[in-house]
């Protein structure tokens, strides 16, 4: 005997997300424990509608330099967090990371993307003059930064030196999950210190969480959905955690304490959609570890999660732009995925599975923009 769901409610949440841009929380979570694909279908149908009406068909690419290996924190997911004594460690040279640059930009990437650990305060100066150098060899560029918490002043500098974007997780707006994932040392309140101070420098500002995450629950997400509501990021970066060999996290496997096992591409993918509903002009990434845990086919037949990330209302990828020697060095999870498609020089194969969703890479800058 089939048993009947009565889905019409949830048919309403997803027609209310669209026109208020906003629900109760039991509204969101009920959109997030739903499986049933109809539902979803319908999800993400809106979510994409208002992604091509925004954006059309064309998907913004950032070129993703992995700059330094080096953490002083220790959180307790990470691949590169500092106590991972068998974590490779390296830093890119102000001319290294120039010559990604113009490699990237030989291929058409007009956003370069620096993300690394978190270095010390000590290193400041020498990223103010790397993202100078950036910014005066390739005026028509955006740099974005993604190198954790700095100093306030630091933020402002970088943002004088012609950074204009920055991205920074929350990681989970719930302290005790916070703590769980964290040295006891961070805190939830500077990191969302750190986040004020970004909006307020004027940065385009990016945060998000790890979907699936240690000791994670709906309620947490549901606490992400508002905090994220009403902070009104400009972009939104949600990846499935995937473990680490060499972290405490070793042996969890991807997915919520009240739901396991969970389809944590399905609920990444109708997180997406919740946002690009509620913040509909919103950045959001289709990110590396959704192509990683499912990776589809090179010839994009069987969609993998970039497809499914951008099916469901993502509208921008990272392709790996760091020099291939230091890659397997930028360690974050097991299998990170930072070849063919994830690739800056697989750029062709990109595009190709991007054709057969319908959708094309855009080469422009991409900046974050009121469309209403
Ligand atoms: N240090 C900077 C920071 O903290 O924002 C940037 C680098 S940090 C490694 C970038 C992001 O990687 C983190 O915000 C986290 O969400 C993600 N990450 C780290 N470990 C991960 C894991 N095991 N699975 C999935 N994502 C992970």
């Amino acid at each position: 005997m089939t048993v009947q769901k009565d889905t019409s409610g949830l048919y309403r949440l997803i027609d209310r997300l669209y026109s208020d841009r906003r629900l109760e929380p039991d509204g969101y979570r009920a959109l997030l424990v739903c499986d049933d694909h109809k539902v979803a279908g319908r999800l993400h149908e809106a979510a994409r509608e208002e992604t091509l009406k925004r954006f059309g068909t064309g998907i913004y690419i950032r070129g993703l330099i992995e700059f330094s290996s080096i953490c002083r924190n220790d959180c307790l997911y990470c691949g590169i967090r500092r106590s991972n004594r068998k974590a490779e460690r390296y830093c890119l040279s102000k001319e290294d990371i120039l010559e990604c640059c113009r490699q990237g930009y030989r291929l058409g990437f007009r956003t370069f993307v620096l993300q690394g650990g978190e270095l010390p305060d000590t290193s400041d100066m020498l990223i103010e003059d790397i993202c100078s150098a950036i910014t005066s060899e390739f005026p028509d560029c955006a740099l974005t930064l993604s190198l954790g918490e700095r100093r306030d002043e630091t933020y402002v500098r970088l943002f004088k030196a012609g950074a204009t974007r920055y991205l920074l997780r929350h990681e989970t707006r719930n302290p005790v999950h916070y703590s769980l994932l964290h040295p006891k040392e961070m805190s939830l309140e500077h990191r969302l210190h750190c986040l004020d101070v970004l909006k307020r420098t004027g940065y385009q500002t990016g945060t998000g969480i790890m979907v699936g995450s240690p000791f994670q629950t709906y309620d947490n997400i549901v606490e992400d959905i508002l905090y994220i509501g009403d902070l009104k990021p400009e972009m939104i970066g949600l990846g499935p955690f995937i473990p680490h060999r060499d972290t405490p996290f070793r042996n969890y496997r991807t997915g919520l304490v009240d739901s396991l096992p969970a389809d944590i591409v399905g609920l990444t993918a109708r997180l997406i959609s919740i946002f690009r509903l509620m913040l509909p002009d919103a950045l959001i990434p289709a990110t590396t570890a959704l192509a990683t845990i499912a990776p589809g086919d090179k010839n994009g037949t069987t969609p993998g999660g970039r497809e499914t990330g951008i099916m469901a209302g993502a509208n921008v990828v990272m392709p790996n732009l760091s020099p291939s020697r230091v890659r397997q060095g930028y360690s974050l999870y097991d299998g990170k995925a930072s070849s063919g498609a994830e690739a800056a020089e697989g750029i062709g194969e990109l595009e190709k599975r991007l054709e057969k969703i319908g959708r094309h890479i855009e080469i422009s800058r991409g900046d974050f923009l009121h469309r209403e």
